[in-house]
């Protein structure tokens, strides 16, 4: 097995500096041109300038990688894209003075493995997209797959606080780094601390009712089934809705007692990259992860968990009782 610390080294660098260009791009999102992708689904020029600086620092660290990307070049390649192109390599440059389209291009690209290896990395450049357009949470998520077991996993949150009573719509100035290795533990640094230490995350172990988190998207997660699993175990109130793989810290950290993703077509796949970096760094932090059917995440079916069913990340104390109210409710 590769040894995780160096990568995992590289990969908080990574994440690191391409949180900042992200914030700034966040910052600017209103006069920042976007795109529309095949599936409707919106993508921004921070999905591009990260996957470039990501691959680009991969590059720079390890030579040569394979990495399966959520974004391709092809797009900006087309007259439709010329905006958001120039653009992208704008954001670049913040780091890579010197870099020409061409090379921004190529970088992109250079995540376009097909997770046929037996080791990759995965890269969700924005994870919730739509948190990022609305001023909200995010991630950028960078795992390490080999022998389909996920070994490494950096979760960059550059809008989470470190203060719990803190509203997820409210932005953090600085947010937080997560990071794990495969029996390494679970850990959180400030982004800018990726050259010392963190600290070590836990998820909780409170005696109160449960803490449930979950999209604010009802088109991905069936949120009328969520109210019942949590009325189910006897919890009161409306389960804290943020975007992005930042759920996963959100449980890891101890701040919600689980994660529910429940599936609102019989058809969706999740990807590998919406859940390898964030599942690694919950179950390092002794949160338990299985589909809603009680299965292990399989990471050994390419670029989607087709295997598995929904999501369910929770603390020791909750898991089981989530998985039989569900399994009531039958969905
Ligand atoms: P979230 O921020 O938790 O709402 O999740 C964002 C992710 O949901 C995106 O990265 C998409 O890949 C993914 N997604 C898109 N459509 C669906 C769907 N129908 N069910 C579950 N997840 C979806
Ligand atoms: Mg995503």
């Amino acid at each position: 097995m590769t040894d995780a610390a160096p990568l995992l080294a590289t990969a908080r660098t990574a994440v690191a500096e391409a949180m900042g260009v992200a914030r700034m791009i966040q910052g600017r999102i209103k006069e920042t041109p976007g795109l529309v992708k095949s599936d409707r689904s919106p993508v921004t020029v921070a999905d591009f300038a990260v996957q470039a600086l990501i691959c680009l620092r991969l590059r720079a660290t390890l030579g040569e990688f394979l990495l399966v990307g959520e974004e391709s070049a092809d797009v900006l390649r087309s007259e439709a894209g010329a905006a958001v192109r120039e653009a992208v390599v704008a954001a670049v440059r913040m780091v890579w003075s010197e870099i020409s389209p061409d090379q921004v291009l190529a970088a992109i690209d250079s995540g376009a493995h097909d997770a046929t290896a037996p080791a990759y990395w995965t890269l969700d450049p924005i994870d919730g997209t739509k948190g990022f357009l609305r001023g909200g949470q995010y991630a950028i998520s960078l795992a390490f797959i080999e022998d389909a077991e996920v070994t490494a996993g950096v979760m960059g949150c550059p809008n989470l606080s470190p203060d719990f009573d803190r509203s997820f719509a409210d932005p953090d100035p600085f947010g937080l780094l997560y990071y794990a290795s495969r029996g390494g533990g679970a850990w959180a640094s400030a982004p800018d601390g990726v050259a010392s230490g963190g600290t070590e995350v836990r998820c909780g172990t409170s005696e109160g009712p449960v803490r449930v988190c979950e999209s604010i998207e009802s088109g991905h997660s069936k949120q009328d089934t969520t109210a019942r699993v949590i009325a189910a175990l006897g919890g009161a109130g409306t389960p804290a809705r943020l975007d992005s793989q930042c759920k996963y810290a959100v449980v890891a950290r101890g701040q919600a007692d689980a994660y529910l993703r429940l599936p609102t077509r019989a058809d969706y796949v999740e990807n590998i990259w919406d859940h390898a970096a964030g599942m690694l760094v919950a179950a390092e932090a002794g949160a338990e992860i299985t589909d809603i059917d009680g299965r292990p995440l399989d990471f050994s079916c390419g670029k989607g968990l087709s295997r598995n069913r929904g999501i369910i990340c929770a603390s020791p104390r909750f898991h089981a009782r989530i998985l039989e109210a569900i399994r009531a409710i039958n969905p």
